[in-house]
């Protein structure tokens, strides 16, 4: 029996790193996925035909994650091919390494309009799906350990992460006390070997080797994470297991806040 069985979950960004992580353990623990991405649809459209050959259940749906009128259509469309939706990870985002005093506007609002109103839509659409089932929902939004500690390199990135683990915790509240059996979390990852930090790594300057050798060693279990550490934290809150966890924050970071 999986932990998942019966459930329908919308993962944004699904087709690569940590989504990825996320669409195949969920599809494996018995949900039917709903992998979306904003780009990468060759990717998508694989990764659910790959989970479809093993056995489990998956759709692809592309969704721009700052389109209000995609996730209307989005989760239209899930509810008309799967009769409802329990589970929505907001995983979907960018980084931006660069200065408070070398970052732009524009390049705040685009690190904002992803990171933070993405998250924001996310929840209210999935929210209307979701109070119609009445069955036990879940919201897990992916934000990070720098919503917790400054990074100098990184003040917009930061900023967006702050706004998805406050904002959790105000619709925690405001689903509780509607009444709704909805509950929604956050998980705060440190560093995981993806296309975002290999991404960081080139720019750099450093080899990536050097440098996810020097960001490894940041975290005291001396070495940076992998999409699936990440995937499990959420399963948990995805399943019935965390039926009386709601508002709260899961850290995953290999001890690195700890210091
Ligand atoms: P990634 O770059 O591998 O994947 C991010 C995904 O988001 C990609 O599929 C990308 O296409 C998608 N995306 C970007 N803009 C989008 C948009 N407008 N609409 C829809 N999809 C969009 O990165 P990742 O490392 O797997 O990151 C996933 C999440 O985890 C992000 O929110 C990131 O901030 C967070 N996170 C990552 C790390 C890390 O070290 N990798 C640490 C903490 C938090």
């Amino acid at each position: 029996m999986g932990r998942l069985d019966g459930k329908v979950a919308l993962i944004t960004g699904g087709a690569c790193g940590i989504g990825r992580g996320h669409s195949e353990l969920f599809a494996k623990e018995g949900a039917k996925v709903v992998i979306t991405t904003r780009k990468k649809v060759v990717e998508g459209t694989t990764l659910a035909e790959s989970i479809k050959k093993e056995g489990g259940e998956a759709t692809f749906i592309k969704l721009d994650v700052t389109n209000e009128d995609e996730w209307k259509k989005v989760t239209d469309e899930v509810i008309k091919k799967y009769g409802k939706l329990n589970i929505l990870v907001n995983n979907a985002g960018i980084s931006l390494a660069k200065s408070i005093e070398e970052t732009s506007l524009d390049e705040w609002n685009w690190i904002m309009n992803i990171n933070s109103t993405g998250v924001f839509l996310g929840i209210k659409y999935a929210i209307k799906a979701m109070k119609k089932s009445g069955e036990p929902c879940s919201i897990v939004n992916i934000s990070s350990i720098d919503a917790m500690v400054g990074e100098a390199e990184l003040p917009a990135y930061c900023a967006s992460k702050g706004s998805v683990r406050s904002l959790t915790k105000a619709v925690a509240l405001s689903c509780a006390e509607a009444g709704y059996n909805i509950r929604v979390n956050s998980v705060h990852p440190g560093y995981i070997h993806t296309e975002l930090t290999e991404k960081e790594a080139q720019d750099s300057g450093m080899t990536p080797a050097q440098y996810f050798e020097k960001v490894g060693k940041m975290h005291p279990l001396g070495h940076i994470g992998k999409p699936i550490d990440i995937a499990y934290v959420s399963l948990y809150l995805a399943s019935d297991e965390s039926n009386w966890v709601t508002g709260s924050e899961f850290v995953a970071d290999g001890g690195y806040i700890t210091r």
